[in-house]
């Protein structure tokens, strides 16, 4: 076998490691660990940080341009509150106001200008060349020709979605991009919330809806009615966060989310993680404890539960029992057949087994049906089902 022999762009080591306030041996090693990954199919070239490290969050990218890097901060963890009341009072205390926005169900994005190119990051610090596309036709250069040091941080929802397919805004049909945070490139500070609204209204761009700005004490009590509300209609839930910008957001999500997230994963229960399906069971424990449930409402949430969990599961024995192949159907609509091909590379960067149909060329558009497959799923259910042991 042919020896790899990795490749160290000195100068890009010198640039990186002043950016980030590094020693050059320590992104040389980040670079051998796999820690901080070089891209090279892309132009301009990238590296990104897989894992974070000390001060830099993961998917932080750093674009490698001619004598100098362009860094742009991978985005946050949001924590999350199992229970409100005593979580909101204790991490927003002293706030006079605390602000409640939707929490949309999709997948994050950070849409940049490099150059003069618009492209979308996912969470992991990857250009999206899916993504990239529909950035580019919904937003545009307008914004960032004024401000090209800022980063729009939101949520790609829709149908048309190759990453999480969900079907639960009626006004989107195929894909759309909704901001949550405007933030500094290179450092990831956001800007206040105000500034965010008003920045995007004046841009045309769209946003998350934002419920409005409370006092700490009664967001509690909102939150508890606006997620009964959010969760009937199917929607995801609400992130809380203070107005400036200057604590981190907080999030809480609905039992109808949470239970169709399950029912979603448990199609696939040897690929998801096992923290996937735990979190979210105990989630389920604390929102019933701190809505004084019992008797009916506790019995209801219960079967709720169960049936998330087992439906979907028996449905994938049973299909397998069948001979049928478990796969994650997803699709995507492009303007140019370009981008499927594309994006049919960084599956393949990502890891992710997938088949491509056949083009559908609908209304200037090309529809593409993708099959993911669940191998570890497929795998371990033949094995069960011929007398493995677990
Ligand atoms: P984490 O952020 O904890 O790593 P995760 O990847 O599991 O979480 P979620 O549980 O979906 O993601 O919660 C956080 C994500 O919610 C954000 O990364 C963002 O993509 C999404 N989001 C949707 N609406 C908002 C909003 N209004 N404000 C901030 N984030 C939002
Ligand atoms: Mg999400």
């Amino acid at each position: 076998m042919k020896r790899f022999q990795e490749h160290f762009d000195e100068e890009f080591i010198r640039i990186a490691s002043k950016a980030l306030g590094m020693p050059e041996s320590k992104i040389t090693g980040m670079i051998k660990r796999r820690v901080l990954q070089r891209i090279s199919r892309f132009l301009p070239e990238y590296y990104r940080f897989e894992k974070g490290i000390s001060g830099v969050e993961p998917g932080t990218t750093l674009f490698n341009l001619v004598s100098d890097i362009e860094i742009v901060k991978g985005f946050p963890k949001i924590h999350r509150a199992m229970v409100l009341e005593p979580t909101i009072q204790a991490h927003f205390k002293g706030l006079p106001l605390v602000a409640i926005e939707e929490k949309m169900n999709g997948y994050n994005v950070r849409v940049v200008k490099i150059q003069d190119q618009v492209l979308a990051l996912t969470r992991g610090g990857l250009v999206c060349p899916y993504t990239t596309e529909k950035a580019t036709e919904r937003i545009g250069l307008e914004f960032f020709r004024d401000h090209p040091d800022l980063v729009l941080c939101g949520e790609m929802v829709g149908p048309d979605n190759p990453y999480v397919p969900k079907d639960i805004y009626p006004e989107v049909e195929s894909i759309a991009f909704y901001v949550f945070d405007i933030r500094e490139k290179d450092t990831g500070r956001p800007i206040t919330l105000e500034k965010k609204n008003e920045l995007c209204e004046r841009y045309g761009i769209k946003t998350v809806r934002h419920f409005g700005n409370y006092p700490v004490d009664a967001v509690a009590r909102i939150v508890a009615d606006l997620i009964r509300e959010l969760g009937a209609a199917g929607h995801e839930g609400v992130v809380i966060k203070d107005p400036e910008m200057n604590l981190p957001a907080l999030k809480y999500t609905c039992s109808e989310s949470t239970n169709s997230d399950l029912q979603y994963a448990f199609q696939f229960y040897n690929d998801y993680g096992r923290d996937f399906f735990f979190s979210r069971v105990v989630r389920e424990g604390f929102q019933s404890v701190e809505w004084d449930e019992d008797g009916d409402a506790l019995h209801e949430r219960s079967c709720r539960l169960g049936e998330s969990i087992l439906k979907p599961m028996v449905e994938t024995i049973r299909k397998r029992k069948r001979g049928e192949r478990i796969t994650e159907n997803v699709r995507i609509r492009v303007s140019n057949i370009k981008t499927a091909q594309q994006f049919e590379e960084h599956l393949r960067i990502l890891g992710i087994d997938a088949q491509f149909g056949e083009p559908l060329y609908v209304d200037g558009e090309y529809l593409v049906e993708i099959k993911k497959l669940n191998q570890s799923t497929n795998d371990r259910t033949d094995a069960l089902l011929n007398g493995q042991f677990w």
